[in-house]
């Protein structure tokens, strides 16, 4: 099914390529993984197209990932990188980046008050990560950061561990797969394209190609009826397996 002019990969970074790990800022990109990215990009002549499509910011993506030439849709989907190096976010965010920055103060209040958790400033959307919390004070802490989301004019998308504070009129993953199948030329039939994700966010980018015949999309994770995914990879290793496969298809 991905053997078809272009190929157009996109992948999810946390959960998908790499573990998830208690602390964003300490997840390693395995370097096995790192080895597939920089061969299936350096076949881009050849028609094969590597995207990554994440909620990190497009600096903090690139600093993990550490290849440069790989195109970055940071903040799920609100940010990408552009081809001079510098980052750009959705038409009118000026509006919607005060409401952010009102909301980013009343987090980290909250925050203090539950041990745990931290609140991360990615401009273009907020993560509030609680991967260190105790179980049980979690859905006082979703309620809480939900209620200040909407009390900002905002909307709260919640992850594994993660609260995603973003604007209400925003791009998703879905938008940014859009616009990498319409940039790489991959609207043809001839096309290949593969999408690999394995959190909530992912789910717009499932649901935006669902409409495409033989666009592959796999979740990481246990199979689940609630995913618009049409495929299942079981972990992060049959994820990198994958990638080695499309790297050396004939093996
Ligand atoms: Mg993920």
């Amino acid at each position: 099914m991905l053997r078809g002019t272009p190929l157009v990969i996109m992948l999810d970074i946390d959960g998908t390529l790499c573990d998830l790990v208690e602390r964003a800022d300490v997840a390693v990109l395995p370097e096995a993984v790192r080895a597939a990215l920089v061969l299936l990009e350096r076949r881009r002549g050849d028609g094969v197209h590597v995207a990554l499509v994440t909620g990190r910011s497009v600096a903090d993506a690139q600093r993990m990932i550490g290849i440069t030439g790989i195109p970055i849709h940071g903040n799920h989907g609100m940010e990408r990188l552009l081809e001079d190096g510098t980052t750009c976010g959705p038409d009118g965010f000026d509006v919607e980046e005060a409401r952010l920055h009102a909301a980013a103060g009343d987090l980290i209040v909250l925050a203090r008050e539950f041990p745990g958790t931290s609140v991360e400033d990615k401009r273009f959307s907020l993560s509030v990560h609680f991967r260190g919390m105790n179980d049980e004070l979690v859905p006082e802490f979703l309620r809480r950061a939900s209620q200040i989301a909407e009390r900002n004019g905002l909307r709260s998308a919640s992850g594994k561990r993660v609260v995603n504070v973003l604007p209400v009129i925003s791009r998703n993953k879905g938008d940014a797969v859009r616009d990498i199948l319409h940039e790489t030329g991959a609207t043809s039939s001839t096309a290949s394209i593969l999408f690999v994700g394995d959190d909530v966010t992912d789910e717009d980018a499932f649901v935006a190609l669902r409409p495409i015949p033989g666009a592959v999309t796999a979740r990481v994770g246990e199979p689940t009826t609630q995913s618009a995914a049409r495929y299942s990879l079981d972990d992060t290793r049959a994820v990198r397996e994958l990638l080695q496969t499309l790297v050396n298809p004939r093996t």
